[in-house]
């Protein structure tokens, strides 16, 4: 074999098939990653008092199968030689893929913030898109299990109000605030909790 010789590029069923393992790994991986998150903040929150504590909203993701292509049906979502079907799986790679690397972000930070000295009350609590501390602004926890800051929601909501999550790249709701305590250190700042898609700006 000569060295120059370029490999025979792969069918398109085979194609389908290497992204769509991807899609797989790269959820396995972000479960980790969630996980992980989902342990920490359990760990930070165990020795406060209740009314101190708030609710880490995290949801697992449901993993993909490698359930058969369609090559019958021109629109299936799993059709091979259908070249939207194929931009969309190849970019939902790339998203899980950099979901992964910001979980891992998340998660070192939240370490950082445990073992700092002097000791921060909320290490846990921080905007996860700007790292804003949460006691200094209000942070509100969104309905995908990530905390945003008031600056950067202004920065994520499109044109019908709706506010779209910096790190899964989807439109998402409000379910809760900075906790208790910190609604009394900051009485001026407190807006009501919002309902889903509801945005103050
Ligand atoms: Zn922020
Ligand atoms: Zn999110």
């Amino acid at each position: 074999m000569s060295p120059s010789k370029t490999p025979t590029p792969l069918d398109p069923i085979s194609t389908w098939r290497a992204w769509q393992t991807l899609t797989i790994i790269y959820t396995i991986l972000l479960n980790r990653q969630i996980y992980r998150r989902w342990l920490l903040e359990q760990k930070c929150m165990q020795n406060r008092p209740l009314r101190e504590r708030f609710r880490p909203v995290i949801f697992l993701e449901p993993i993909p199968t490698l359930r058969k292509p369609n090559t019958k049906t021109k629109e299936a979502t799993n059709n091979p030689f259908n070249e939207t079907t194929m931009d969309k799986l190849r970019t939902r790679v790339a998203l899980l893929r950099a979901r992964v690397e910001k979980g891992k972000e998340l998660a070192s930070e939240i370490e950082r913030r445990m073992v700092q000295d002097p000791p921060i009350r909320f290490p846990t609590h921080f905007c996860h898109t700007c790292v804003e501390d949460g006691e200094r602004v209000e942070v509100l926890l969104t309905t995908c299990g990530h905390r945003v800051c008031r600056t950067c929601i202004k920065y994520g909501v499109d044109e019908n109000g709706v506010y779209e999550c910096s790190i899964c790249f989807a439109p998402t709701g409000f379910v809760a605030r900075s906790p208790v305590v910190l609604v009394k250190d900051y009485p001026g700042e407190v807006a009501p909790i919002l309902k889903e898609g509801e945005v103050v700006v």
